[in-house]
């Protein structure tokens, strides 16, 4: 909303302008008057739209014509006061005051005029049939009104009708020659219906007015209210209701009558609710509210925003087949100015056999925009109406910074849900079919992918320790010098050579060397096209041998040229790697899935952390308060259980590492 309103009187001298001022001020007429009265500014209590209000007089006899320039230009809206009984201040409108302000104004930026003709108390006919043929000349003109300074009459509608123009023109809205609501106001109440339409049934049904009403205006319509609005609508529509709801047409048609009814101050409050600013543009603040994400943290969706992308998946998904077929889609994305999804999104996330993003693509499409670009993240929330439709403060209410990285490593453990793993490896050692297997697409499927569709990002979900987390693969480019910090800054490092190609492992050398050697970010050795014949790498020792001198797990085969799915273990572990990077009984195979993988995950459990650091404040702790003993008996027979497990754990380990 505005600050404040400035209201500029110009005219004729002796129209009565000054009178005007002064009988509003001190509500009596004025029997002398100066030429000209000093700014008054009106506090924002005792005006009727709340905003302090300066009023600003002018004199021909006082002021230069710099002065009524500057003035000009300083003015959110222009009275041209008349006098009815005079004819050539009449005239004067037109000849003389509205070139001169046209030509003082932005013409991006038109200040609305309003038409005043004063000392209406002189005469018995009204001004209006001269005055018609101007408002229609001048789209400018937001109103006429006729008044009188010595009667009091009209006058503190006047300087409503002054505000008003200022703070809810009608001229973005409406096109007073076509008679009817102009484009951009079409376009902008038509996504605020289709926001609005929860269901997506093309109607407004009354929930979805009551809900809609309670955010725009914070009461719910009572139901006879609701039953006549809808019969305004059926009667002067033919098919404004339809199954007892609101068309868009009914709806549209209804803001057209609020506009002409001299209400727009009610589609005013519709449109600035959902977010428009007074050139019905999405405002910035409403589309890109602060959102801080300090180095080495990254930017997650919360659960509510999860919920709320849920219930548009849902809205749109109308063959209810959990996947988006591209009209679904182009009708989903109707509310943003232009398709935010290109053909390669259908590569970077899980879609079904026809090619249709699934629901859990489309989650994790929207989880990789959080982690990589928050800020449009942010902008796309704003235009799904996230902040709106669940009621929250802004769209950042969606949003979680995670820890600093560094932080993570320190406490050894970490609240992230989305981990990266960055994939390097030389010219066509594979890395791509590695993104894409994580898909589940084999070989054959990766064929059908067009060169222009590529994408160098790949998510999805995996499950570790039957929590649902997010892995997001980056194709890193083969060439040092195009590596930027978010290349080497992830959770986890995937190091891809192609077994048949005996000149491809010396790159992942290369890069460990580089980067990694002294970096706490775990790294993984993926021996790719495990399908062909593996030949002896030209490097001085093999990939076994460098890994484990560099305490690294040994090589993982892969392929994904097989005829089934590929399988999804590799990404398990990269997660677990990424979410466990201290593991200090580092388990050679992480197949997650025999003793010593279970033994170390479990040493690793945030539960039995948690325990281990009680127990040892508690041990450690010379004074003992009553509050911490009760909650230190707790953790004992916690500790104790937990221990006895953790013990047969270590036996077991032991046992196995012997037979090995
Ligand atoms: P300005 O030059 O436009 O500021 O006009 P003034 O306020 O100085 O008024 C000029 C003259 O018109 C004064 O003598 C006022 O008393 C008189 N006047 C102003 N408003 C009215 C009105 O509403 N009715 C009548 N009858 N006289 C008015
Ligand atoms: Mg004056």
């Amino acid at each position: 909303m505005r600050k404040d309103v400035r209201i500029l009187l110009v005219g004729e001298p002796k129209v009565g302008k000054t009178s005007l001022i002064m009988s509003l001020v001190s509500e009596e007429f004025p029997d002398v008057v100066p030429y000209r009265v000093e700014e008054i500014t009106i506090p924002a209590d005792v005006t009727p739209e709340k905003v302090p209000t300066h009023i600003v007089d002018y004199s021909e006899a006082e002021q230069t014509d710099e002065q009524l320039f500057q003035e000009i230009s300083k003015a959110n809206v222009i009275c041209i006061v008349y006098a009815v009984n005079s004819k050539t201040s009449i005239e004067k409108v037109t000849s003389h005051w509205i070139p001169l302000i046209t030509e003082n104004t932005d013409k991006d930026s038109r200040v609305p005029l309003i038409l005043v003709g004063n000392k209406s108390d002189l005469v018995e006919h009204s001004s209006m049939e001269t005055i018609l043929p101007i408002m229609n000349q001048h789209s400018e003109i937001e109103t006429c009104v006729e008044c009188s300074a010595r009667n009091l009459k009209n006058i503190s509608e006047l300087f409503y009708y002054a505000q008003k123009a200022v703070l809810h023109p009608t001229g973005p809205l409406y096109c007073p020659e076509k008679k009817d609501m102009k484009p951009l106001c079409v376009k902008a109440l038509t996504r605020i219906f289709k926001v609005s339409d929860l269901d997506n049934d093309g109607i407004l049904n009354d929930n979805e007015l009551n809900f809609f009403q309670r955010i725009c205006f914070n009461t719910p319509l009572e139901p006879h209210a609701l039953e006549d609005v809808k019969n305004v609508v059926r009667k002067n529509t033919m098919d404004g209701v339809l199954n007892n709801g609101l068309t868009l047409k009914g709806f549209l048609f209804l803001h057209t009558l609020f506009i002409q009814r001299g209400r727009h101050e009610t589609t005013w409050t519709v449109l600035r609710r959902f977010g428009y600013d007074d050139d019905l543009e999405l405002n910035q603040d409403y589309l890109f509210p602060g959102l801080k994400v300090p180095p080495d943290c990254s930017t997650e969706l919360n659960h509510n925003a999860y919920l709320f992308l849920q219930s548009v998946f849902d809205k749109h998904d109308k063959d209810r087949d959990c996947a988006l077929s591209p009209e679904e889609l182009q009708d989903l994305f109707d509310v943003f100015p232009y398709m935010p999804w290109g053909a390669d999104v259908n590569n970077t996330v899980c879609t079904n056999d026809q090619g249709w993003i699934t629901y859990q693509g489309y989650l994790s499409q929207w989880t990789l925009t959080t982690y990589l670009d928050v800020q449009r993240c942010l902008e796309y929330l704003g235009y799904l109406g996230y902040s709106i439709i669940a009621e929250q403060e802004s769209q950042a209410a969606g949003f979680t910074v995670t820890r600093d990285r560094k932080i993570d490593l320190q406490k050894k453990q970490t609240q992230r849900n989305v981990f990266r793993c960055n994939v390097f490896g030389d010219v066509a050692s594979g890395k791509s079919g590695f993104l894409q297997a994580f898909l589940g697409r084999n070989l054959t499927r990766q064929k059908t992918i067009k060169e222009e569709h590529r994408s160098y990002y790949a998510i999805s979900t995996t499950y570790v320790y039957a929590q649902e987390k997010y892995l997001l693969l980056h194709e890193v480019f083969p060439d040092f010098d195009y590596l930027t910090d978010a290349d080497l800054a992830c959770d986890v490092v995937c190091l891809v050579y192609d077994v048949s190609n005996p000149y491809s492992f010396e790159y992942c050398t290369k890069v460990f060397k580089e980067y990694f050697t002294d970096s706490r970010t775990p790294c993984m050795m993926i021996a790719a096209k495990s399908d062909l014949p593996e030949v002896k790498q030209a490097y001085g020792c093999s990939p076994l041998e460098f890994c484990r001198r560099n305490k690294m797990p040994p090589p993982q085969t892969f392929t994904c040229n097989i005829a089934a799915e590929p399988s999804r273990d590799i990404y398990t572990k990269l997660t677990t790697m990424a979410m466990y990077p201290h593991a200090r009984l580092r388990c050679m195979c992480t197949c997650n899935r025999c003793t010593f993988c279970l033994c170390q995950n479990f040493l690793n459990s945030e539960l039995l952390q948690t325990v281990r650091a009680k127990l040892y404040a508690v041990v450690l702790r010379r004074h003992v308060s009553q509050e911490d003993l009760k909650s230190s008996t707790f953790w004992l027979k916690a500790s104790v259980g937990a221990s006895v497990f953790a013990v047969l754990g270590f036996a077991v380990y032991r046992v196995l590492l012997k037979s090995r």
